[in-house]
């Protein structure tokens, strides 16, 4: 047994088994790359599932680290920071938002969403009016209001009951959606581009459907851009892509560039719902956070931040399509920005499987899809060698 086996055979024997191991054993990262035990080096598309925006050891994000860890890493979440104020100010003043709730993960932001969402239908339309249509192939999170919206929970009865009164509606159709409202619909849950659900984007003109219909009906508009949001779609928040502002945003993910931080936020209509009391958590807002999502997002509006991930998007783009044409191997190319989704005529875990041997790291979405989800801060040169790897690789699989 090699050294990098024994680890993952002990990690193995101690931890719950929620996913299936690696065979390779993770040890630092760098840029775009990351690097294992062995010493081996990876571009890393998957970027801990579209995490590391900034990619690994951001001399920024690493000095802004340490700095504050130095200084003050927590306080009680009533006290007021000058970080959380900078945070929050950013993020304000980067959206259309007007009020922020700091988390720690995906599924808390969209907890807090949904939470929210239920309790200003409570107040403004009365208790019965408690439903939530989400949309099939959807993922939100694991805990048990995100996972009540998300479709796995058709496939998951051993935690039922979940939470009641949600419908699931068809992606991009809204004929489906209208059949689901009625004065009880509270709120309307979306992925701009369903990621879990195989990068699927949503279509512009759905979205405007959408937001038509939660204005003429008083509903509340949910995105979860946990996954597409934070420059990812090549727009800092993923609405932004599409031109259609929501009530209330869930984030996370890239927001803190592999640091815990994620945020709901909220127009003050809808925002307003949550009184003291009624919501909060320990770590969401300490100063180490905000520290870190407020260096985010000032390197992602940095000058020329946003045009490297649309420049870098169109090369992979465009050459993942001369594969498509030269090979027969792929599919279908979905996805927008670096959140790009690739079918192939392979089983997925084979790809994978020969793209880490060949130097690339990617992860799976759907029951199928190669999902390439690469540093925000990736080079033309480097997603050329990734399209070399690609081409490689299908060409081996052959
Ligand atoms: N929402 C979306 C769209 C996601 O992709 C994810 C995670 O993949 C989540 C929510 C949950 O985020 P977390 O794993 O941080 O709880």
């Amino acid at each position: 047994m090699t050294a990098a086996q024994d680890i993952i055979k002990q990690t193995e024997g101690l931890l719950v088994s929620t996913y299936n191991s690696q065979p390779v054993v993770m040890d630092r990262g760098e840029g775009c790359y990351a690097f294992d035990t062995d010493g081996k080096k990876y571009l890393d598309f998957a970027a801990g599932i579209a995490v590391a925006s900034l990619g690994h050891a951001h001399p920024k994000l690493m000095e802004t680290i340490t700095t504050q860890a130095a200084r003050l890493m927590t306080c009680q979440a009533s006290y007021a920071t000058q970080e959380k104020l900078k945070a929050a100010k950013l993020l304000i003043e980067s959206s259309c938002f007007d009020q922020i709730y700091f988390s720690n993960s995906g599924t808390e932001s969209v907890e807090a969403s949904l939470k929210c969402a239920r309790k200003w239908a409570y107040d403004e339309k009365g208790e019965n009016c408690n439903e939530i249509i989400a949309f099939h192939k959807s993922f939100h999170g694991r805990t048990y209001g995100s996972a009540s919206v998300t479709e796995k929970r058709m496939v998951q009865p051993f935690f039922g009951p979940y939470l009641p009164n949600v419908h699931f509606a068809d992606f991009n159709d809204i004929d489906s959606v209208k059949a689901l409202v009625s004065d009880k619909t509270a709120a309307i849950i979306i992925e701009p581009v369903q990621g879990e659900g195989g990068l699927v984007p949503a279509d512009k003109t759905f979205l405007q459907a959408l937001r038509a219909l939660c204005d003429a009906e008083n509903i509340c508009l949910i995105f979860d851009e946990v996954q597409a949001g934070f420059g990812r779609l090549g727009t800092l928040h993923a609405y932004q892509s599409f031109g259609v502002e929501p009530d209330i945003a869930a984030w996370a993910k890239g927001m803190g560039s592999g640091f815990p931080v994620g945020a709901m936020a909220a127009k003050k209509k809808f925002g307003k719902a949550i009184v003291v009391g009624t919501h909060g958590t320990t770590y969401g807002g300490n100063p180490l956070a905000c520290a870190v999502a407020a260096c985010v997002m000032e390197e992602m509006t940095s000058s020329g931040f946003m045009e490297n991930v649309n420049k870098v998007s169109g090369v992979l783009f465009d050459g993942l399509a001369k594969i498509q044409r030269e090979s027969n191997k792929i599919t279908e190319i979905r996805g927008k920005g670096l959140m790009i989704g690739v079918d192939t005529v392979f089983e997925i875990k084979d790809v994978l499987k020969t793209l880490q041997s060949n130097g690339l790291m990617a992860t799976q979405a759907g029951k199928a899809t190669l999902r390439l989800t690469p540093p925000l801060i990736l080079n033309e040169n480097q997603a050329e060698e990734a399209l070399v790897i690609i081409e490689k690789t299908l060409k081996e699989m052959d």
